[in-house]
Formats: C-alpha cells, structure tokens, sequence
C-alpha cells in the first residue's frame, strides 16, 4: 500500500515536471562541427526516456542470459532432491518391513540423485547390515565418519560392528574417538564401560563407574595394574572407603598401612572390616605376625569386639582358645554358636577337636566325636570364593571368573545351587 502511494507521488511529481517543462517550452540545440540538431524540450525528454526503458531491457535480458544455467540446475537439483525424498521414504518403508535388499536399493537410488548425505548413508548401512553385508555398511559409515557433521554417526556404526566382532582394541579406540566428537553421551559411558570391562582395563572401568558399593572390586582390580606405588595405594584405599565390607579391599589396604608402619592405622581398617562383614582373610591379617597363643587371643577378641555375637567372631574365638588350651572357653564359644543355628561345617569339626583335647582317646570321647562328626556332616558348607555365574569355586578373590570370564561376580558366601544368568553388562561372551 505505501509503496502504491510512493509510486503515485512520484507520478505525479513527473508529470507535474513534465507540464512544468511543456509550459516553459525552450529546445536543445546540439552542433557538432559542420551537425546541428535542434529539438524540443518535450521530445528530448521523451527520447531520453525511451533510452532509459531500452537500457533497462538489455540489462535484464543479459543478466537472463548469465543465470539461465544456475536456473536450469536448481530446477534439475529440486526435482532430484523431490525424486530422492520419494526414495528416502521407500527406503524407510522397506526397512521397516524387513525388505533389506529393497531398503537398499532404494536409498543407492536417492544417493546416486543427491549425492552423500548423511541421512542416506546411515539408511544404506543400516540395509547392508540387515542383509548380512557388513562390509558395505563398513563403506558407508567410514564415508560418515569423515564428515564433520555426521562423525559420531559414523563412528557409532564403527563402534558397533567392532563390538559385534569382538574386536575390542578397535571398539576402545573408536569409542574414544567417539566422546572426542560428542563428549558425555550416556549411551557412550556405557559402551566403554562395558568395553572397559571387557577388555580387563579396571583403571578406565572404574573411571567410568558410578558411586557406590560397586566401584571397591574395580578400585582393588585397578590397584593390581598400577605400577605406581602412590597411585596402588590411593586405589586400595579407595576400594577400602567404598565398600569396608569387601574383605580384599579391606585387607589390602591395612597391609599398606602396616607397610608404612602405621600398624594401629591398620588394625582400625581390620577392625571396621570385621564390623561391616566379618571374614576369615580379615582376622589372618589382624594375626598376623603374633605367635604366641594367648596373646593371639587377647588380638581375636579385640578384633571381633564390635561384632561380637557373629558367627563368624565366635567361630574364631573358639579356635583361638582351643590353639591356646583354653577349652572351656572355646565351648562357650562353640554351644552359643550351636544355639544360634548358625553353625557350619567348621564349628562342628571344631567341636570334635575339642573332645579329642578334652577327654582323649577315651569311649565317652570317641562317642562325643562321632556325635560331632556326624553333625558335621549334615552341616551347610563353609562360605567360600565363588563365581556368582557358573558357581565355580575359587580360591581367592579375583576381578574375573576364569572358568566362564564373567566380570565382577566373584563373591563370598555358600555356592547355591542356582546358576542365574549374569547381568548383560558383565556376561561373558
Ligand atoms: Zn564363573
């Protein structure tokens, strides 16, 4: 509208101009040597005019000229582009209908008319992967991979088919390159937990852990890596901190502190171990070094004083007194524990020394021992190291089942019988 009015102001100052002119009246006289042109003002102004409009009709009928061939591609690439979204959506289709040889061709169709998009790679590798054609897909995200934009798509892909080969080193180092692009991606931490764990690397597992329990073996594990003494001590202590009831964790960090001679340091550690999860390991360390039988008593009690009525206490307690002679004080031990119905194999076989130290080899000690043994037999087993998964029994705590290579599930406690699964994350392949 204001531009409408713009333009009938501007008329309107023309004509009025030209009228101007008309009345004034006058001509231009032109002599070029031996010419003379004379006209009139009013037929100047026209045949200037006229020039202008002819100027202007060259102008555009060249620059027409120039863009014709820019023109006839963007119309070639729109009706392409058209053409590759009709494909792209075939594609899709075909995908999800399970057609992979159809997917593929469809999206090889919209590459060939637009060219490497990203989106179009990441459809045909997906088709060649559904075919079973995992070099082609291996094509297609390489050829992601070098695009800035799409990198981590690429890489992703890559990251996949290593894991699906079972090429660890090249997972891990794809992986990196990975967060590198898109640092803090969940699915990512994942992945390279999973591969850290995989590939026995606890220091990066344990970096990638979260708080909690859980993170005490990877810190115990790591430790066992680290060539550092500093450092194989900041992980034992870590491990220690953050979970006091993983015994190995436990005891690994007391013997460093007994190492750097903090040896009451190290029987507080001992100490708040046994009252998070009392554990034979614990109470060797704690004995350790002292030979004498009664002042390895007086040790056991002050180990076991915050836990006192565990089985666990009582049964070391009773064997402690009975290595020291102090008989009536390892059957208090013993009958409490009895009484608790918590008594195992081992406090039963404790039992049957006992009579034989006590009462010799005599009819009434004979009979108590077969009474003892026969107890004994029918007792629950003693807890021991074993692999959650396969149930393999294992002599000391380890990161890792050698027998089925499942990660973190090595436990104490009593085999059940029950061979459960283990969680995907950490499942042997
Ligand atoms: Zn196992």
């Amino acid at each position: 509208m204001r531009r409408a009015l713009w333009l009938l102001l501007v008329c309107l100052v023309v004509v009025g101009a030209a009228w101007g002119l008309m009345r004034l009246g006058g001509g231009v006289e032109v002599r070029v040597g031996e010419f003379f042109i004379a006209v009139s003002l009013p037929v100047l102004l026209l045949a200037l005019a006229a020039l202008f409009l002819v100027l202007l009709l060259l102008i555009a009928l060249v620059r027409g000229i120039i863009h014709y061939p820019a023109r006839l591609r963007a119309r070639r690439e729109a009706r392409n582009r058209a053409r590759a979204e009709a494909a792209l959506t075939g594609a899709l289709v075909s995908l999800a209908a399970g057609d992979a040889d159809g997917a593929r061709n469809q999206a090889l169709r919209a590459r060939r008319l637009v060219g490497d998009k990203p989106q179009l790679l990441v459809l045909i590798a997906e088709a060649e992967r559904m075919a079973g054609r995992e070099e082609s897909a291996s094509d297609a995200y390489h050829i992601l991979s070098r695009q800035p934009e799409a990198r981590f798509l690429g890489l992703r892909g890559l990251l996949r088919q290593a894991i699906q080969r079972e090429d660890w080193e090249a997972a891990q180092a794809l992986a990196r390159e990975a967060e590198a692009v898109q640092p803090g991606t969940t699915w990512l931490r994942q992945e390279r937990a999973l591969l850290a764990r995989r590939t026995k690397n606890w220091g990066e597992a344990l970096a990638l852990a979260g708080a909690g329990p859980a993170r005490a073996p990877l810190a115990l594990a790591a430790a066992g890596q680290e060539a550092e003494e500093a450092r194989k001590a900041e992980l034992e202590r870590e491990a220690f901190k953050a979970d006091p009831a993983f015994a190995p964790g436990v005891v690994a960090h007391a013997a460093r502190m007994r190492g750097a001679k903090a040896e009451k340091r190290a029987r507080t550690v001992l100490e708040q171990g046994w009252l998070a999860a009392p554990q034979p390991d614990i109470a060797e360390a704690y004995l350790e070094g002292e030979a004498d039988p009664l002042a390895r008593v007086k040790l056991g009690e002050a180990l076991v004083a915050r836990n006192r009525a565990h089985p666990e206490s009582r049964l070391l307690l009773a064997r402690l007194a009975l290595e020291a002679g102090l008989t009536g004080r390892a059957r208090s031990e013993l009958e409490a524990l009895a009484q608790s119905g918590e008594i195992d194999k081992r406090g039963y076989l404790l039992l049957v020394e006992l009579e034989r130290t006590e009462q010799g080899d005599t009819p009434q000690g004979r009979l108590a021992e077969a009474k003892w043994l026969r107890a004994a037999a029918e007792a629950p087993a003693a807890p021991q190291w074993f692999c959650g998964h396969c149930n393999r029994p294992h002599a000391a705590w380890a990161p890792l089942c050698e027998g089925c290579g499942t990660v973190g599930e090595i436990r104490w406690g009593r085999r059940g019988q029950a061979n459960l699964p283990a969680p995907l994350a950490t499942a042997a392949p």
